[in-house]
């Protein structure tokens, strides 16, 4: 961006947090890119009626050609609209719109304001009120097209605006003064608007943001949540490598909440989840399924088997809250994912293969290649040497 646009850009994105800010900024495209066609549109339409309100003792170029270039700049925007751009996730590309938007319109307003103020001092002092009803219609319907987009806004207004309503106040006569007022006052009432409605938008996106955070985050540990991990399972289709998944249950949890009471049980399922949530980043996700079982998803190229052995040796290491140690067992499944129903059978599988790790003793690793292999050649252990208990 040059310097003037970086300028521009300040004053039209709000300084709020950065994730609020980058939603604001393609909600405030979107919104201006859908209403700008249709004010194009009809700002078009009101050119034949601007050269129709023309006084002959106003000079033929600004009686009818400001008109048909206002006109023109609006058919070219209308029509450039008409294939929408699409911003959802492009951020950057949003606030470059929101800047050449604010930029643009403010030729647009040039025009108007000059074909106002010119027909004004042309026309004859009793045939001239209707120029800047004219205008005033044009500016406030563009202020509240740009209403995302503040310095956008009350640049128009103040180009529109303030020109003519000089002129009027300054005319001597009271009709003009009343309607020089008028005017100032319409466009101070516009900006108040544009004010409030931005402050609006912004505390309904960071209420949104925090619904979502809820609604993917789990209360009791802080870490992600089943729903979180469904919805980076999705971000995983169509990748370019298999998907791994570790399901992870800690062994006899029930005897700690028997022993020590639900809440040094909740203790320790926050600092097994901390533990967990450290093998989180990087393409791969942590997350808390509910009661005392986890999950980690990721690519087999991010989540190479190994870190379950080394997940498995934190969590027996660690000093837990009751003053104990916990074991924990791991199913670990992978898979190509490209629906739903793969996501499903690869946690089933997962399951699976957690089931055969408590089922051959707990504190261990089991494959879902070993269960199949189980099902298929009817083994009775098939756990690798490495991954048995310690
Ligand atoms: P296994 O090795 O077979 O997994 O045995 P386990 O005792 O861990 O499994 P079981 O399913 O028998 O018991 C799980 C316990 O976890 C029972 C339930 O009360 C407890 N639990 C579930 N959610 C919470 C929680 O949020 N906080 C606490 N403190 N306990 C919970
Ligand atoms: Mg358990
Ligand atoms: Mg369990």
């Amino acid at each position: 961006m040059s310097g003037f646009k970086k300028f521009v850009a300040r004053y039209a994105i709000p300084d709020v947090a950065s994730d609020i800010r980058d939603e604001f900024v393609i909600h405030a495209a979107q919104d201006v890119q859908r209403n700008a066609r249709w004010l194009f549109f009809f700002l078009f339409l009101t050119t034949p009626l601007a050269i129709l309100a023309g006084n002959p003792d106003v000079p033929w170029l600004v009686r009818i050609g400001m008109p048909i270039a206002m006109g023109t700049y609006c058919l070219l925007g209308f029509l450039m609209l008409l294939r929408p751009i699409d911003f959802a996730s492009k951020p950057k590309a949003a606030a470059h719109y929101l800047v050449d938007s604010s930029i643009s319109s403010c030729f647009g307003a040039i025009i108007c304001s000059t074909w106002c103020v010119l027909s004004w001092l042309y026309a004859p002092v009793d045939d001239r009120l209707q120029f800047p009803i004219i205008l005033v219609m044009g500016a406030l319907a563009t202020a509240y097209c740009l209403s995302n987009v503040r310095i956008g806004a009350i640049a128009n207004l103040v180009i529109d605006l303030v020109p003519i309503s000089l002129l009027l106040l300054m005319s001597g006569r009271m009709l003009d003064f009343a309607a020089g007022c008028s005017l100032l006052l319409a466009g101070l009432f516009q900006l108040h608007m544009i004010r409030t409605h931005q402050r609006h938008v912004l505390e309904l996106l960071a209420v949104k943001k925090l619904n979502r955070e809820l609604a993917l985050t789990d209360p009791l540990t802080g870490i992600l949540n089943r729903r979180a991990l469904q919805d980076f399972s999705e971000a995983l289709y169509g990748d370019d490598a298999p998907a791994r998944l570790l399901l992870i249950d800690i062994d006899k949890f029930k005897r700690i909440n028997d022993s020590f009471g639900h809440d040094v049980g909740d203790e320790v399922l926050v600092t097994v989840a901390q533990i967990i949530d450290k093998f989180s980043g990087n393409n791969i996700s942590a997350a808390r399924l509910g009661g005392e079982e986890f999950a980690v998803l990721g690519t087999d190229k991010d989540l190479p088997a190994a870190k379950a052995i080394k997940l498995l040796a934190d969590v027996r290491e660690a000093e837990m809250p009751h003053g104990g140690k916990v074991t924990v067992s791991i199913g670990i499944a992978e898979g190509w994912l490209n629906s739903n129903a793969d996501w499903q059978s690869l946690y089933a599988r997962a399951d699976a293969a957690l089931y055969e790790a408590k089922n051959t003793g707990r504190n261990r690793i089991c494959h879902t290649d070993e269960v199949e292999s189980e099902v298929d050649e009817g083994h009775a252990d098939a756990r690798p040497a490495d991954t048995r208990a310690a």
